[in-house]
């Protein structure tokens, strides 16, 4: 499958907003964007004036990278929103929220998004008790997310467990650290998904 391979802090220095992509490096002052926060390139620091398609389609290239999605995927996630009950762009977040890769990434059992994809690809994880190596998964609330007995001492799930143990894990999963096992008690409020995006002008863009 295609996918991005240049330096990611590249995206969040074009987006002007962290997007979390590198782990523990995004908490530190070792962050690109505390650095030089300003678009990359020759002309990065250039002031240019948004045309309200401009706007809408930062916002769209702001989710779509947070979540390390490719356009397709992410146009799939926006009918799947709307045709669904609800507020359309809430429902597009909590979508995105309830992949499997996303998860495992907010329950703390992986430093970023893309290690957790990288983790659940190659098995490490078991949903209601049934191994699922497909990043894309959707979870629903009342399903468990566990770490399969032998992968529970590998060093990039017991790191990224000393982090969550320091930042905690948010209001609406539940964590068993010493069984390694998550639950998802509900889906998130809008309130509740910590992404800076303004998701109206996501729905704004694909409505037209
Ligand atoms: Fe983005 Fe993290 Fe790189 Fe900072 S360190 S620019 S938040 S990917």
């Amino acid at each position: 499958m295609a996918r991005y391979r240049d330096p990611v802090c590249r995206l969040c220095r074009r987006e002007g907003v962290k997007l979390f992509l590198k782990g523990e490096r995004c908490y530190s002052d070792k962050c690109a964007l505390e650095r030089r926060n300003y678009p990359p390139g020759q002309h990065g620091q250039a002031r240019a004036k948004q045309s309200e398609y401009a706007m809408q389609l930062r916002e769209k290239q702001k989710l779509k990278r947070m979540y390390g999605l490719l356009e397709s995927q992410f146009k799939r996630y926006f009918t799947l929103a709307e045709r669904s009950r609800g507020v359309t762009g809430d429902r597009l977040l909590q979508i995105l929220e309830q992949r499997l890769d996303n998860m495992v990434y907010r329950l703390g059992f992986a430093r970023s998004r893309a290690e957790a994809r990288q983790l659940v690809r190659h098995g490490h994880f078991l949903v209601d008790g049934k191994r699922v190596d497909i990043p894309s998964y959707l979870v629903r609330p009342g399903q468990t997310i566990a770490v399969r007995e032998k992968s529970r001492q590998l060093q990039p799930i017991q790191q990224a467990l000393e982090t969550a143990r320091r930042r905690g894990v948010a209001e609406w999963l539940e964590l068993d650290e010493v069984n390694f096992t998550g639950r998802v008690k509900s889906l998130p409020t809008r309130e509740e998904i910590p992404v800076q995006v303004n998701e109206k002008l996501v729905v704004e863009l694909y409505s037209k």
